[in-house]
């Protein structure tokens, strides 16, 4: 029988049953993102159509075929957003936020809208979450952003986790790329798809994108950006990777990988889980650095670097698991203050065992003065402060101060996170 209403084509319910796999997601990254002082940010589902187009870009799959975009009747060309990070960075610059202590580090979530295709797990409203850093170019924190992402799904029970990741570069060694692409596409056109063949003009580095088979043949043996990175880009890219390996994420390098969007520079990533069959179940999270997108709207030269997620996706893998979540959490104890580029290493990894343990930690990765650090551990009203300086980072000891008393003394790196279990206990 033919209903007289239903839900529109791509539009779903979520039903009371499916309630609590939405709320344990939405719990896992409020804490997750707490944990790492990322803080709460809305922003409205419908903004000016303009900031995408310019944003996301307009000759991206987004803006060009699945955006929502109508006039109002004061005549004003608006857009129901198909993702965050142009509404954070437009807010970033709105408010001022570049006169807060850098970085900025923000999440969101609520619905987006693409009007896509509809096909399985595909949604035309759907939830999104994100994480955005703003004002930092450190690479440590591409490597937070990976790690948060990885976390995320973790929690959640993903266990077959990929990483895959790239850098497609700046602005100034990937245009050259593009040409060396071009020309090697251009020679092989007519193997092309014929999307493939207007992308040639439009955006060459979307055709390593491309999942038509005729075109994967022709990528295989297409010049690697990697090889073609700018000096500041390799630098940027190898001290990503090293964060990766020092916290120890399973992650692949995959030279096609470039990302649909246009705000992307140097790195770009994907995580996605791996059936049994090695068989892929599609990108969970993604996300990359974005260093000209608040320049580009209008704001000051910022770089930034972030995540998304789509819940239906990750919810559709939970369910199918068929365990239901249940749902808690609570509050720091332990501060983590570090100085310097080999401490604020190893004081991540240090940081991610202490997760793993169950052991709420706050932190500062960015701050640089212990002062500023200690401040912030006293505001937070935390009692134990770990510091890792540089003499501990190379001796592999780390120094306990007890706010209390304004003792210290040493532990050894091994023996930190039982010793630490024992103070909160009492
Ligand atoms: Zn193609
Ligand atoms: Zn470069």
């Amino acid at each position: 029988m033919k209903l007289k209403y239903q839900t529109l084509t791509g539009m779903h319910d979520i039903l009371p049953d499916d309630q609590i796999y939405f709320k344990k997601l939405d719990k896992t990254l409020e804490s997750i993102a707490k944990y790492y002082s990322f803080n709460r940010i809305d922003t409205p589902v419908l903004e000016a159509a303009d900031l995408f187009s310019k944003g996301t870009g307009a000759g991206t799959d987004i803006v060009e075929k699945e955006m929502y975009v109508f006039r109002t009747k004061g005549g004003d060309s608006v857009a129901l957003r198909p993702e965050f990070t142009p509404s954070v960075a437009r807010s970033y610059i709105e408010n001022g936020m570049h006169n807060l202590p850098q970085p900025v580090k923000l999440w969101t979530s609520g619905p987006c809208f693409r009007h896509e295709k509809p096909q399985a797990g595909r949604y035309r409203q759907f939830l999104q979450f994100s994480l955005e850093v703003l004002g930092e170019k450190n690479p440590s924190i591409d490597g937070q952003i990976i790690q948060i992402g990885y976390d995320i799904l973790r929690e959640l029970g993903f266990k077959n986790l990929i990483i895959e990741v790239n850098s497609i570069g700046d602005s100034e060694c990937r245009p050259y790329f593009k040409k060396i692409l071009t020309s090697y596409f251009r020679s092989r056109r007519t193997s092309l798809c014929s999307d493939c063949q207007r992308r040639l003009k439009t955006n060459p580095l979307r055709i390593l994108d491309c999942k038509e088979e005729k075109c994967q043949r022709v990528k295989a043996g297409a010049p690697q950006i990697i090889d073609h990175l700018c000096k500041n880009c390799h630098c940027h890219f190898k001290q990503v990777l090293e964060f990766l390996d020092e916290l120890e994420l399973p992650y692949t390098l995959n030279s096609c990988l470039v990302r649909g969007l246009d705000y992307y520079t140097r790195t770009v990533f994907e995580i996605t889980e791996t059936s049994e069959d090695g068989k892929s179940q599609g990108t969970l999270i993604a996300g990359g650095r974005y260093d000209n997108l608040v320049k580009l709207l209008g704001g000051r030269d910022t770089s930034a670097c972030g995540a998304a997620g789509g819940y239906e996706r990750i919810v559709n893998l939970m369910k199918a698991r068929g365990t239901k979540p249940s749902l808690k959490q609570e509050g720091a104890k332990i501060f983590l203050a570090q100085l310097g580029q080999t401490a604020k290493r190893k004081s991540m990894k240090l940081f991610e065992d202490f997760r793993r343990a169950k052991i709420p930690v706050a932190e500062s990765f960015s701050k640089d003065s212990l002062k500023t650090q200690l401040r912030t551990a006293d505001k937070l009203g935390i009692r134990w402060v770990l510091i890792f300086g540089q003499k501990e980072a190379l001796e592999n000891f780390i120094t306990l101060r007890d706010m209390e008393t304004g003792t210290q003394k040493e532990i050894s790196l091994e023996k930190v996170i039982e010793e630490m279990k024992n103070k909160i206990k009492r």
